[in-house]
């Protein structure tokens, strides 16, 4: 005669390497590793997103060792290593590599800014509702960016990544180096306001719409196909190119 069902239990020791360990509780994160003990054939995805840390803020896996990808299911005692995205390790990780456009959520309307500057295409509406993102994310393919937690460890959510600082150049320094997007930066080619691609104009095109002093002393604009932003270089390109070279140059910098 059959037992009761008895479904059995393995314990597991997971280490969070190279900075993971941000999304660990306080407690957790002075005694790692963490000690988990979870029914057989419980997936290691849940299990690392159980901890906090969302699956697309990991790299990589190793099971004893071995290299794993997220359906893997723990069927003996082990010990896990986990690993965020790194630009040293070769291609081999679960992370998608050459990832260019982008949807943010809502609060991170600085970030935009800031990538949009660079040229950077990034999708964003203030109002935008979980939802929203999470389908203008599936239907464009873009990767999410957000500090909304469970919102990154949707299972429909493929790329994405959570800023860790707080202020807006932090994080686009960190968005730039977490998706190696150095090489695709293009300063002032992009509209702040709406994202199109600005094209090159003519002064005579826009020259109505400028006031005397920019009619007078700029020739250099380009125009928004789809929201008619003209832009010059003047006073208040200035900025954003101080900006902008700030930006590349902590890029350049070695991390921390
Ligand atoms: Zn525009």
């Amino acid at each position: 005669m059959a037992g009761p069902l008895r479904q059995e239990r393995v314990s597991i020791l997971i280490f969070f390497h190279d900075g993971l360990d941000y999304f660990l509780k306080p407690d957790q994160r002075r005694y790692q590793p963490i000690r988990r003990t979870v029914d057989c054939r419980t997936g290691v995805k849940d299990l690392i997103e159980s901890c906090g840390i969302p699956h697309p803020e990991v790299d990589l896996i190793l099971v004893d060792k071995r290299r794993v990808d997220f359906p893997f299911r723990i069927e003996v005692d082990c010990t896990a290593d986990v690993y965020p995205f790194s630009a040293q390790r070769a291609s081999s990780g679960l992370q998608s590599r050459g990832i260019r456009s982008f949807v943010a959520d809502g609060h991170l309307g600085k970030l935009v800014r800031d990538l949009r500057l660079l040229g950077i295409d990034v999708a964003y509406r203030n109002d935008a509702d979980d939802r929203d993102l999470l389908t203008i994310m599936q239907r464009e393919e873009r990767a999410l960016l957000t500090r909304d937690r469970p919102l990154l460890m949707h299972r429909v959510v493929a790329n994405g990544f959570f800023p860790r600082s707080q202020a807006p150049f932090e994080q686009t320094v960190e968005t730039i180096r977490r998706f190696e997007l150095a090489p695709a930066l293009a300063p002032f080619t992009r509209c702040l306001r709406c994202n199109s691609v600005l094209n090159r104009t003519e002064k005579e095109a826009v020259i109505e719409q400028l006031e005397p002093l920019t009619r007078l002393y700029y020739d250099d604009f380009t125009k928004c196909p789809s929201c008619g932003q003209t832009y010059w270089r003047g006073s208040h390109i200035g900025k954003l190119e101080t900006r902008v070279a700030n930006i590349l140059a902590k890029v350049a910098e070695p991390e921390a």
